[in-house]
C-alpha cells in the first residue's frame, strides 16, 4: 500500500471512471480530442505568455512547437481513431482449423504522464492524445521548472477536459516520487536518464510498463559541400536545429558536428554569417532566441565553457547575461573529446564542431558513443548515406534537415539504447497506449484426433503439418499449386 499523499482520491476516481467503460466509449475518446482543440483555440494567448515567461520563446516559434504541432497532432487522431479502434483479423495455422481470430485494441487503464520542462504542452499533450485516443483514464505531471506552463495546463486541463477521467498534478520531484509509489497500467516519462531510472525502479515493483523518453548528444554530420545554394540551406538548417527550438535545449536539437578538416574553415565562416542573419549582432534583443530555463542550467552551460581547453576552442559567441538567463550562440572548434561539453548532452546554444580527416569516419565516431535520438547527415552522398543508416543506430536519421522529424505523425518518435526505449507519435502513440489483445474463436463441429494421446507416429507427421501450415497453404500444396518447401 503507497502512504497517504494526498493522490489516493484523485487515483481511485480515475480507477472507477476507467472501470465504468466512460473512457473506452469512442464518444469519450473524440470529445476530449476536441477539447484540446478548442483549448489551444481558445487559450492560445494564455500558452504563447506562459511559454515566453518561463522560456523566453518568441510567440512564432512558441505557436510553431507547442500550439501548431499538437493541433495537426489531435487532428490526426481524430481523423483515423475509428481505423486505429477497429479490430484486425488474424491469419490462423491448420492446427487450429476451423477458427477466427481478431486482434482487439484495449486501453491499458490508468497511466501516469511525467513531461519536462523544454515543450511543456507539446511534451505533455502528444502522450495525451495517445493515451486519451487508446482509451486510457490520465494523470499528468508537469515539471516544475516551467512554473507558468504547468499552472496553465492544470488551469486548462481541467477547463477543457473531463477531469473525472485526466488530471494534473503539480509539483517537483518530491510530488514525482510521492506518485511513483502507486501501481498504474503504464508510465509514459519524458526526461534525463538519472530520473528515467528512478522511474523504471519504482514501475517494476509493480511489474508497470514504461516508455522513457530520454535524451542524449544527437551529432550533424556535415559533408563537404559545393554547390553554394546547398551550401547556404545546409548552413541555415543547422543553425535552426542548433538553435531554433528552445535555444539548443531541445532533446533533438543538433548537439554536436562532425566535419572534413578541409571544410571547417568554411563551415565556421558561413554558420557566423547566418547566425548573425537570423539573431542579429545582439542576439538577445532579436527575442527570436529562447533563454536557458533556470540559474541551475545556466551556470552548468557557463561551467562547460570555463573547461581547460574548451574556452580557447570557442570561435564564435560565448558571451552571456546572468540576469536574463541569456548565452549567445557559440561555436566551438575541436575542443577535447574528454571535456564535458563533448560527453554530456549540451542543451543549450553551444555548437562543438569535430574535425575529422575523413568523413567516414564520424560512422565510427557515433559508433564509440551512446545510441543518440537523433543522427543528421548533412550529404548528397548516397555511400555515406547507406553507410550511416547501416552502421550507426539511433531512434531516427534525417538527411540534410534536423528537427523536422518531430512533426510527422507516420514516423514513430523514441530513443533506442541510451537514448530511451517506446516510441509514439501518431498511430505509434495509439499503440503505446493500448494492448493489442488476441481473440480466438472456435466451434465444435469439426475436431481432429491428433491433437488427443494416446501419441503415435501417425499423429505426430499430422502434427507436423497442422504446425507447418495454415490450411490455405495445405489446400494449394494438394492443388499441386505450390510446393512443400516453402
Ligand atoms: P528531468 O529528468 O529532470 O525531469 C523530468 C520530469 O521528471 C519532471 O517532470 C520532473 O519533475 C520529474 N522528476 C524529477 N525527479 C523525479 C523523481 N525523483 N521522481 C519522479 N519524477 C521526477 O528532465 P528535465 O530536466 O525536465 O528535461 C531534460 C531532459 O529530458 C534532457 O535529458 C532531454 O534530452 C530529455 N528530453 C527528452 C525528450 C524526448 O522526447 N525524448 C524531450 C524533452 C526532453
Amino acid at each position: 500500500m503507497a502512504a497517504m499523499d494526498g493522490f489516493e482520491g484523485e487515483l481511485k476516481e480515475l480507477r472507477e471512471v476507467f472501470k465504468s467503460g466512460k473512457t473506452r466509449e469512442a464518444s469519450w475518446r473524440r470529445a476530449q480530442l476536441h477539447g484540446i482543440l478548442s483549448l489551444f483555440k481558445e487559450r492560445e494567448s494564455d500558452i504563447l505568455k506562459a511559454l515566453n515567461q518561463d522560456l523566453g520563446k518568441h510567440h512564432v516559434e512558441a505557436y510553431r512547437d507547442e500550439i501548431g504541432t499538437v493541433i495537426k497532432s489531435a487532428n490526426y487522431a481524430l481523423g483515423n481513431l475509428k481505423k486505429w479502434m477497429a479490430s484486425k483479423s488474424a491469419k490462423l495455422p491448420l492446427a487450429s482449423f476451423p477458427a477466427s481470430a481478431k486482434l482487439v485494441q484495449e486501453p491499458l487503464g490508468v497511466v501516469l504522464i511525467i513531461s519536462a520542462w523544454n515543450f511543456p504542452f507539446g511534451l505533455s499533450f502528444e502522450p495525451i492524445i495517445g493515451a486519451i485516443a487508446a482509451g486510457n483514464a490520465v494523470i499528468l505531471k508537469p515539471s516544475e521548472l516551467s512554473p507558468t506552463c504547468s499552472s496553465v495546463l492544470a488551469n486548462t486541463i481541467r477547463d477543457y477536459l473531463d477531469n473525472s477521467g485526466i488530471k494534473v498534478v503539480e509539483g517537483g520531484s518530491d510530488v514525482g516520487e510521492n506518485l511513483l509509489r502507486h501501481k498504474f497500467d503504464k508510465i509514459f516519462f519524458t526526461g534525463g536518464p538519472r530520473v528515467g531510472e528512478i522511474v523504471m525502479t519504482a514501475a517494476a515493483k509493480f511489474l508497470t510498463p514504461v516508455t522513457l523518453e530520454l535524451g542524449g548528444k544527437c551529432p550533424a554530420v556535415v559533408d563537404f559541400i559545393s554547390s553554394s545554394w546547398d551550401k547556404k540551406i545546409a548552413v541555415k538548417r543547422i543553425i535552426w536545429g542548433k538553435y531554433g527550438a528552445c535555444g539548443g535545449q531541445a532533446c533533438i536539437a543538433i548537439d554536436y558536428i562532425l566535419t572534413h578538416k578541409k571544410f571547417a574553415p568554411t563551415l565556421v565562416e558561413l554558420l557566423q554569417k547566418y547566425i548573425k542573419k537570423s539573431f542579429g549582432d545582439n542576439p538577445m534583443e532579436s527575442h527570436s532566441l529562447a533563454k536557458i530555463v533556470n540559474k541551475r542550467h545556466f551556470s552548468r552551460l557557463k561551467q562547460l565553457l570555463e573547461e581547460p581547453g574548451v574556452k580557447s576552442s570557442i570561435v564564435y559567441g560565448g558571451k552571456s547575461d546572468e540576469q536574463n538567463l541569456f548565452i549567445e550562440p557559440t561555436i566551438l572548434l575541436d575542443p577535447p573529446l574528454d571535456s564535458l561539453i563533448m560527453t554530456e548532452e549540451i542543451f543549450g546554444p553551444l555548437l562543438p564542431i569535430i574535425t575529422l580527416e575523413k568523413i567516414e569516419d564520424s560512422v565510427e565516431f557515433i559508433r564509440a558513443r551512446p545510441n543518440p535520438l537523433a543522427v543528421y547527415g548533412f550529404t548528397t552522398n548516397q555511400n555515406l548515406q547507406k553507410k550511416m543508416i547501416a552502421e550507426t543506430s539511433s531512434g531516427a536519421i534525417t538527411f540534410n534537415d534536423a528537427i523536422i522529424q518531430y512533426v510527422a505523425d507516420t514516423l514513430p518518435f523514441g530513443g533506442v539504447g541510451g537514448s530511451g526505449f517506446g516510441r509514439y507519435h501518431g498511430k505509434y502513440s495509439f499503440e503505446t497506449f493500448s494492448h493489442e489483445k488476441a481473440v480466438m474463436r472456435r466451434g465444435y463441429l469439426i475436431d481432429f484426433g491428433f491433437r488427443y494421446p494416446p501419441w503415435n507416429n501417425k499423429k505426430l507427421q499430422l502434427l507436423k503439418s497442422g504446425l507447418r501450415y495454415d490450411y490455405i497453404t495445405l489446400v494449394l500444396i494438394k492443388l499441386g499449386l505450390k510446393s512443400k518447401a516453402c
